[in-house]
């Protein structure tokens, strides 16, 4: 089938949510074939992204044929050629992930598959899913059994302390055998991450995520084995398989978290993942509870385990998608239908 148009949208967000993450600089693809038939992917890049798709990258995309996953790859090649100049990282592949997820979902589309089918079938019937913030008494009443809370370093006194208080009560509320991470958003040191790590040690933390800069790869390599047993985890400030191909190379990293509506799509996780075990490194997809990743999981192709942002509960959010899967006892399933099984909410236009 041939490509005969593609349009990105800005979402109007009406909850802002408190962090840029969720949904802030989220865009909507959409693509489509001859024959009537539309996929619709979600990227990153806010405007600037939106102005790259329906500008450069439509241009290329018009008349191109859409045969076959590996169809898809040499369109993702030929885009991220064409983008180099100003592309390669950032909001050039954040756009990129938004053209080659709806590609993959037109696709699935057109074969009556979904997504998780072209990627060879799911070989999980449910995931397991964690939850991010900081509302762990909620995330326990919605049986969830893994949590990530975050704590920004502001240089304080009792910033140790916070972060120490957040365990107590973590481990207290969810049990045990609760699996628990910690995500610094960039804004550790290697000391902190040093002295948390001892500090932490009674709770158990099976991660810290995105401590240091994303460019701080080889501090980050020295400081993976320091914070033992507590892996290091990182990536949702990478790109294609390019980028994580150097993080493997230092040996940065314990766990990659690829995010797929801004690493370069599916696509490019495909060749992260292969990239991930070569290196015998895990995969843990950042937002992995949404769809784009969510179908990669089910595939088998990385760890058993899916980020949902949930925030806290009183908090509320966007609908950007619908028929999105809901969480059931702390596991998400594949939602029905072809592609990746979601609709655009109009409303959000
Ligand atoms: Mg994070």
């Amino acid at each position: 089938m041939k490509i005969t148009q593609v349009k990105a949208v800005y979402p109007h967000y009406r909850h802002v949510a408190p962090s840029w993450r969720t949904h802030l600089w989220q865009i909507v693809v959409r693509v489509e074939a001859d024959g009537g038939l539309c996929g619709w992917g979600f990227g990153g890049g806010g405007e600037a992204a939106v102005a790259v798709v329906n500008g450069h990258m439509r241009e290329l995309l018009l008349g191109q044929e859409v045969d076959g996953v590996e169809g898809i790859a040499r369109i993702w090649d030929a885009l991220y050629r064409a983008s180099a100049p100003y592309g390669r990282r950032g909001i050039g592949v954040m756009g990129l992930s938004g053209v080659d997820l709806a590609l993959w979902d037109l696709l699935g589309k057109a074969e009556n598959k979904s997504v998780c089918e072209l990627l060879g079938g799911a070989r999980r019937e449910k995931v397991r899913a964690y939850a991010t913030g900081m509302d762990v008494e909620w995330y326990r009443d919605l049986g969830f059994s893994a949590h990530k809370g975050s704590h920004r370093y502001q240089g304080r006194e009792d910033d140790g302390e916070k972060v120490v208080a957040w365990a107590q009560r973590a481990r207290r509320v969810l049990g045990p055998e609760a699996l628990l991470m910690n995500d610094g958003y960039m804004s550790w040191d290697a000391d902190f991450s040093r002295a948390m790590a001892r500090e932490l040690q009674p709770y158990g933390v099976h991660w810290f995520e995105d401590v240091l800069l994303p460019d701080q790869v080889e501090e980050q390599a020295a400081l993976r084995p320091a914070i033992k047993p507590v892996l290091l985890a990182g990536g949702e400030h990478e790109f294609t398989h390019f980028g994580f191909a150097e993080l493997a190379r230092a040996g940065a990293l314990d766990i990659w978290q690829p995010d797929l509506a801004w690493c370069g799509g599916m696509t490019a996780a495909l060749r992260i993942v292969a990239q991930a075990a070569r290196s015998g490194v895990q995969v843990v997809p950042h937002r992995g509870g949404e769809v784009w990743g969510l179908h990669l999981i089910a595939a088998g192709l990385c760890e058993d385990l899916a980020e949902l942002v949930l925030g806290g509960r009183t908090g509320g959010r966007d609908q950007v998608w619908l028929g999105e899967p809901e969480p059931l006892e702390g596991c998400l399933g594949l939602p029905d239908g072809p592609g990746f099984g979601v609709r655009f909410n109009e409303d959000m236009l």
